[in-house]
């Protein structure tokens, strides 16, 4: 009380007015707040500055691309044997590991009867092959799974990100678009495998390149427009 007598101011009726605890309390919390706004504005100019002379790290996207990590997670590939043939064999393993649905796989047969006697073809060294390979891009969160459960090491994952469209439609690739380009010494499929050769031996590492006689059957195609 002895406080709150110091701190008293006569009222124009000659009464002295005794501020409260509780009103004393609030006016030194209101100039606490007061002291501490002015403080946190100085600290964010503060920031400011700090920004305005600190060096830029401007990319120059798309024109300068900055190279990713080396093991991104980018656009899938479906890689080939080195005669060109195709390491997928339509296990459909890759989909059903896929936890966002986004792999839809249709298996079938090589065919190793000639074409002109009806036959399919043969586009892998194994039974099977993936006849309809797609991976819809809307639904992919790139997280590996399917390339982990792929057993041949069919898929792979690039380390293009540029995957962009105006349409959902272009964001499903098709077997054709996921498919890795023909390297040399390849020849493009359907066509027969190395000779003498098993599928195991193009697990084994015993096929380097296309034959001629896979070459030959490839150009025949091609140039009878089978392709
Ligand atoms: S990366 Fe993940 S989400 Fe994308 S297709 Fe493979 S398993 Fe599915
Ligand atoms: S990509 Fe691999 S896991 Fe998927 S269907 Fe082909 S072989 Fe099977």
């Amino acid at each position: 009380m002895a406080d709150d007598k110091a701190l008293a101011t006569p009222a124009p009726d000659g009464n002295v007015a005794v501020p409260t605890t509780a009103a004393r309390k609030r006016d030194e919390a209101a100039a606490r707040g007061a002291l501490s706004q002015v403080l946190d504005t100085v600290a964010g100019f503060g920031v400011s500055f700090g920004t305005i002379f600190r060096k830029l790290e401007t990319e120059e996207y798309p024109e300068e691309k900055r190279p990713t990590a080396k093991r991104f997670h980018g656009r899938h590939q479906l890689n080939r044997h080195p005669d060109g043939l195709e390491k997928c064999v339509g296990c459909e393993l890759c989909a059903w590991a896929c936890p966002a649905d986004a792999i839809l796989v249709e298996g079938a047969d090589n065919d190793d009867t000639p074409l002109d006697e009806g036959g399919q073809g043969r586009f892998s060294p194994g039974e099977r092959y993936g006849r309809v390979y797609q991976i819809n891009y809307l639904r992919c969160i790139f997280c590996g799974l399917c390339i982990e459960a792929c057993p041949t090491r069919a898929l792979t994952m690039t380390n293009e990100y540029e995957l962009a469209d105006n349409s959902r439609e272009k964001l499903i690739f098709t077997k054709e678009q996921l498919l890795a380009p023909l390297q040399e010494g390849m020849a493009a499929p359907p066509h027969a495998m190395a000779p003498h050769m098993e599928e195991r031996d193009y697990f084994l590492g015993k096929v380097h390149s296309a034959s001629p006689e896979q070459h030959a059957e490839a150009d025949q195609l091609t140039e009878g427009g089978a392709h």
